[in-house]
């Protein structure tokens, strides 16, 4: 075993069917710490996330909320600490392989094919299909096709199938990229601010949304507005200076004074 390396397909893919979730945690982060020229975005932070759980992430600008996410999905590296995903050490593999492992991270930014319709930015978002020219000839087969309405339907597109999705609101190019994500199954999706520049009405739906996408799989949310947070009513936790400051339900971390401390020094 001492002489196995992730790189070795054959115990990445024994590793991925072994699926160990670690005492009931699908994932499990202790001790990350990172720094950018000798300032530390996260120091010590350890966080635990249970399968099917939906734990939104809050706190002040550069609390290193995203930094965290980026160790996650394999964008940055971390100097110290450890994060197991279903068991597996995330840090031995490459972006790729953690998408294949099925963690999921949409960006603060959407990224959609803004000259593609709708249908086909979901097509190509299939997992078989890997370049655009590949898949857009990807048979549209009954089963494709099902799973694609099934999804358009939970991310409030189904009558937006052949619209390009440059021509999308702001808040549908969001779920557009959301659904895009949905159709690799992940266990595990990263939404950074999903709900950053929508508005009300699209804010309300997309806490409707992860309602709706969340059984069979554990998200992580970072969002700032509270009426949002309050809408998907889930565990909390607030960071600050790159570690955790608390967790607990919305109303137990606005009623922590560290907590309205460091909101109101903000
Ligand atoms: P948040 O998402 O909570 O606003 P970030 O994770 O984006 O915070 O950033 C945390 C801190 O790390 C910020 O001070 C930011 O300027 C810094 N930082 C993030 N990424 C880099 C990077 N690639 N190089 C240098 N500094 C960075
Ligand atoms: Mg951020």
């Amino acid at each position: 075993m001492s002489t196995m390396t992730y790189d070795d397909h054959g115990y990445f893919e024994a590793a991925l069917g072994h699926c160990d979730t670690m005492d009931g945690k699908l994932l499990e982060v202790d001790g990350l710490t990172v720094s950018f020229d000798g300032f530390k975005a996260l120091d010590n932070l350890s966080v635990s996330i249970a399968p099917e759980e939906l734990r939104v992430i809050i706190g002040p600008n550069g609390a290193g909320k995203t930094t965290f996410l980026d160790i996650l999905c394999g964008k940055t590296e971390a100097d110290v600490g450890s994060v197991k995903f279903k068991g597996i050490d995330l840090s031995k593999l490459t972006q790729y392989q953690i998408v294949r492992s099925g963690v999921a991270r949409k960006f603060q930014t959407p990224s959609t094919y803004e000259d593609l319709s709708v249908l086909e930015n979901f097509e190509i978002s299939i997992p078989t299909g890997r370049d655009v020219f590949g898949s857009l000839f990807f048979k549209r087969n009954s089963a494709v096709k099902q799973r694609i309405g099934d999804i358009a339907e939970q991310v409030f597109l189904q009558d937006n199938l052949r619209t390009k999705a440059g021509q999308l609101s702001h808040g549908q190019k969001q779920w557009l990229e959301i659904g895009m994500l949905l159709i690799q199954e992940p266990t595990l999706l990263l939404l950074d601010e999903p709900v950053a520049g929508m508005s009300p009405r699209e804010r309300e739906r997309t806490a409707e949304l992860l309602q709706r996408i969340a059984p069979g799989k554990s998200i992580v949310v970072i969002e700032h507005d509270m009426e949002f947070v309050k809408n998907i009513a889930s565990t909390v936790t607030v960071m600050h200076h790159g570690t955790v400051l608390c967790t607990g339900s919305l109303s137990d971390v606005q009623r922590d004074p560290r907590v309205i401390e460091v909101y109101l020094g903000a």
